[in-house]
């Protein structure tokens, strides 16, 4: 009997096998045709997040007969070669820097790399703060309207009593979401509260180990009930900047756009020239100074 190709998405990879979600929800374990191979462009043939054309070819199993056009791709480089490119999700387009206001401690530099991670990947960018019911550190609501202030979404929940998820929820229906985020921040305990019946695991803090560890494995995305999907990564954990000049870093700092052409010197690094007009910015206020000392930070490791 002939098997029809119908659409799905792929929602995980497991080894050389891709799971794919028919549009009627069930999901089938793919196999991916040769000829899919052979006509990919980069080094990803199949990513989680493409659209694909499969036939199945049993209630559990099928094959990808074809890859549709991708609208966006997360990148990150290959582990162990890494001047190669790996496509990490495709068709995404929300990045959610989510981080927590202690254990781990909050970081600002963090989420600084995270915006301009989503910047450089065209994917519009999400602050979720977790773990409010926490002590919070004194100057928590100044990062929250700093961020507020220069456009950017900052969602304050916790997903241990509940706060803030409903709105979290609004912002993530529809959309293919990247949860980005060190591990221990609790992305886990986040998507179970989001997903009836999802049980990731979740680890007590202490437990997490190897921090520094690149994983490649483990690219998940999840149906949102609501609709939308998002995609898990314990990899991004460790996600660096790469192919990004310390001469374009400037750029990515939306509040410092008022200020460059006003500096003495161009180009001007905004670090060590006089007549620097961010820097100036800076010293009365109009620059928050821990956004600027991230980017002097960000920029020496450029
Ligand atoms: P992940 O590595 O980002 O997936 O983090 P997990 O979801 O595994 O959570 C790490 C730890 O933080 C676990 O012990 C969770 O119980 C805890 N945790 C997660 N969310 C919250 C929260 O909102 N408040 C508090 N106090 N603890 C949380
Ligand atoms: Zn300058």
């Amino acid at each position: 009997m002939m098997m029809k190709s119908e659409k799905g998405v792929v929602v995980a990879t497991s080894g050389r096998l891709f799971e794919v979600r028919a549009e009627d929800g069930s999901h089938f374990k793919c196999e991916v045709r040769q000829k899919v191979k052979h006509i990919a462009v980069d080094t990803t043939p199949v990513a989680v997040g493409d659209d694909v054309l499969f036939t199945r070819t049993d209630d559990a199993h099928g094959a990808i007969d074809q890859v549709m056009e991708r609208r966006t791709a997360f990148l990150r480089p290959s582990v162990g070669r890494e001047t190669i490119m790996q496509i990490l999700a495709s068709n995404l387009d929300r990045l959610a820097a989510v981080v927590s206001i202690k254990s781990p401690p909050l970081k600002t530099s963090l989420i600084d790399r995270f915006l301009i991670a989503a910047d450089m990947g065209s994917l519009e960018p999400l602050i979720v703060i977790n773990k409010m019911d926490m002590k919070h550190p004194s100057d928590i609501e100044q990062i929250i309207s700093a961020y507020r202030a220069l456009g950017y979404d900052v969602i304050p929940v916790s997903a241990l009593t509940g706060d803030g998820l409903d709105i979290l929820r609004e912002h993530l229906a529809n959309h293919r979401t990247l949860f980005a985020g060190h591990s221990g921040v609790g992305k886990s305990t986040i998507l179970n509260s989001l997903i009836p019946g999802l049980n990731l695991k979740t680890r007590s803090v202490s437990s997490h180990t190897n921090k520094g560890k690149h994983t490649t494995t483990n690219i998940k995305m999840f149906e949102l009930p609501d609709g939308g999907f998002v995609v898990d990564s314990p990899g991004l954990k460790v996600m660096g900047l790469w192919e990004i000049d310390r001469e374009n870093l400037p750029y990515y700092y939306r509040d410092f756009e008022p200020y460059y052409a006003k500096c003495r010197f161009h180009p001007c690094s905004h670090i060590h020239e006089p007549g620097c007009a961010v820097k100036a910015a800076v010293e009365n206020g109009e620059i928050a100074s821990f956004r600027y000392d991230n980017y002097v930070a960000i920029a020496d490791t450029l």
